[in-house]
């Protein structure tokens, strides 16, 4: 059941197991040197309550047992210790790398439907509740239970109404917590959407800070970030005032419970049913299993988001992975799109596309922006998997085909280039992963990478800063052709290369492109219609259909759409920024 609550692996179930048994017994070991030490108390007491001299032989092996029974203690202190918090930092550690692993496998389409606050959430917040609840309340809550349930049933044997005393406070408790945690699963989720609102809206803040600053817009950036807070601050005391008295009920109850057994214990010594001794050896059973108790049951707020954690969790685990053959043998580099259709929310974006790519021949994307081109690119790595139709690859349905089989055949250059907050090797040694040093530097320097990072301050173990913001925007699209090259993948997707860059770079971007394209199946998508002029193909989008197809002469004689951006962009070559 529990196994089941907190969505835990075999191996977490059978830790937590131990970790509440360790619990059960240390609460015992504890008893022991307590009711030793009671003992001793009465030995020297003798004196005075029967009048005859202490034992001196019977206090010293008391002594000794007191000693022995420490070490006892102190031995399940650790035991508990290491089961109890290691269990739950290996558990949550393993979480963590599941989920990120079960994400990585994840369509793209399961990330437009999420945003990235929510899934760092997942990953970081959702862990660290559990963590912490496993850690620090579940074994503890559930071994002390137990406990007080022993020892109740212990004290039965020898005062039933004791152990009616010690025990009568428990299931009240229970009851209140309960509805506590009722509670919390009704208004849990309030109060974990006020949480993602605020992290959402402070990291648009945040990404958006340049903007912001450009065109002052702070006032109103920061009126949205504020009223999110503004709410989060209002669903938080809202929540902790409803949950905090229910828990400060229970927290009475218990505390009350310890009132009954003094009470219990002196009307029972005062009626002569009941010694000093064992009274007190009662009550201190009762204070040292009561205590903890308390304090766990304090930490109960700690279960706020468990259930709505958990759940979350485990609905990202349930998603849907887009499974394929792993096998699969890719003979050569043969393209056919027949008949695709494809939206991403409610309209077709792409409609009936049908289109060949040859083996060996640069196929060339051109139209409108939104037309659709991207989207094809999306594809045919199954970033997405298509709504109708049919993509094959060397004849295979791609559907068929694991997306990491399929991709392992496939380069890619896209615009927005992601580095890495490492050294510019490590980025590199992205495109394979056990590549030898002389391959990466070989690389780096087909794809005109190697003047630049030798000339970076400790060359190719420079660290490039988060998203590698200290190279210019050429050096990336290099580094990523680098990584490309490296891969040394059939089929070659270039994305918008060349778009935004100055004509240095353009020209050494180039260069680095025809080392990359050499003798590959190329399918690029060029703004500048010139540098796609020389493609065997030209395949023209509008609106998400084909509307013409050829070579560039073939298209422009056409003096259909593709004739006329190219004309466009012949006028705008010209343009220059005038007083
Ligand atoms: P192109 O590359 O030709 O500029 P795209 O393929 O990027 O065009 O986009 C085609 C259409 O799909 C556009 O209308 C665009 O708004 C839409 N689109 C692109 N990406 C997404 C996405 N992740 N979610 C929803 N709509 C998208």
């Amino acid at each position: 059941m529990v196994k089941k609550l907190f969505h835990l692996s075999d191996k977490g179930s059978s830790d937590l197991k131990k970790s509440v048994l360790s619990c059960v017994i240390t609460d015992f070991a504890l008893i022991f040197p307590v009711m030793i030490i009671i003992r001793i108390i009465s030995e020297l007491l003798k004196p005075f309550t029967a009048g005859v001299s202490a034992d001196m032989s019977n206090l010293w092996l008391l002594v000794l047992a007191a000693a022995a029974a420490a070490a006892v203690y102190w031995f399940a202190c650790s035991y508990e210790y290491e089961i109890t918090y290691g269990t739950a930092y290996r558990e949550s550690e393993k979480t963590r790398i599941e989920v990120a692993e079960h994400m990585r496998k994840l369509p793209l389409s399961f990330f437009n439907r999420k945003d990235l606050s929510e899934l760092t959430t997942n990953i970081m917040a959702d862990c660290t509740s559990i963590e912490h609840a496993m850690s620090h309340v579940v074994p503890f809550l559930i071994g002390h239970c137990i406990s007080i349930t022993l020892v109740c049933l212990m004290i039965a044997f020898y005062d039933w109404r004791m152990a009616l005393a010690v025990y009568c406070a428990l299931p009240l408790s229970a009851i209140i917590i309960c509805a506590a945690s009722a509670i919390q699963t009704k208004y849990g989720g309030s109060l974990v959407q006020a949480k993602l609102d605020v992290s959402d809206k402070m990291q648009e803040y945040l990404e958006g800070i340049k903007v912001i600053k450009a065109f002052r817009l702070e006032g109103e950036n920061f009126e949205s970030l504020n009223k999110a807070l503004k709410k989060l601050m209002r669903t938080s005391m809202f929540f902790e005032a409803l949950v905090g008295s229910f828990i400060a009920a229970a927290v009475i109850v218990m505390q009350t419970g310890i009132g009954i057994v003094v009470f219990a214990g002196v009307h029972f010594i005062t009626g002569a049913t009941l010694g000093i001794i064992p009274f007190l050896i009662f009550l201190l059973i009762t204070l040292r299993i009561y205590s903890p108790l308390i304090v766990v049951m304090e930490l109960f707020a700690e279960f706020r988001y468990i259930n709505i954690a958990t759940k979350r969790m485990q609905s990202l685990r349930e998603e849907p992975l887009m499974d394929g053959d792993g096998e699969t043998v890719l003979k050569d580099g043969n393209i056919e799109f027949s008949n695709v259709t494809f939206k991403y929310n409610e309209e077709n974006v792409l409609k009936n596309v049908s289109f060949s790519v040859k083996q060996g021949q640069i196929t060339a994307f051109a139209g409108p922006s939104g037309s659709g081109k991207s989207t094809i690119f999306r594809l045919l790595p199954r970033f997405w998997d298509i709504d109708s139709g049919k993509i094959t690859v060397s004849g295979k349905n791609i559907k068929e085909i694991e997306p990491e089989r399929l991709m392992s055949y496939m380069s890619f250059v896209f615009q927005d280039v992601v580095l890495f907050n490492d050294t510019v090797y490590n980025n590199i040694k992205i495109g394979k992963m056990n590549a030898s040093k002389e391959e990466i530097i070989n690389a780096a320097k087909m794809a005109g990478c190697d003047d630049f990072i030798k000339d970076m301050p400790d060359g190719y173990e420079t660290m490039l800063g988060e998203n590698g913001c200290t190279v210019s925007g050429g050096e990336r699209q290099r580094i990523s052709i680098a990584r490309a090259i490296l891969k040394n993948a059939p089929i070659v997707l270039l994305d918008e290369a060349t778009a935004s860059l100055d004509s240095e770079n353009e020209l050494k971007i180039q260069q680095a492109i025809s080392a990359l394209v050499k003798g590959r199946t190329v399918l690029v998508i060029a703004h500048r219609l010139k540098t796609i002029a020389g493609a065997d193909k030209i395949i023209v989008l509008n609106n998400g259909e084909i509307v013409e197809e050829g070579t560039s002469e073939e298209l422009i004689s056409k003096k259909g759409l593709y004739a006329h951006l190219y004309n466009i962009q012949q006028l705008s070559l010209g343009w220059s920024v005038k007083k």
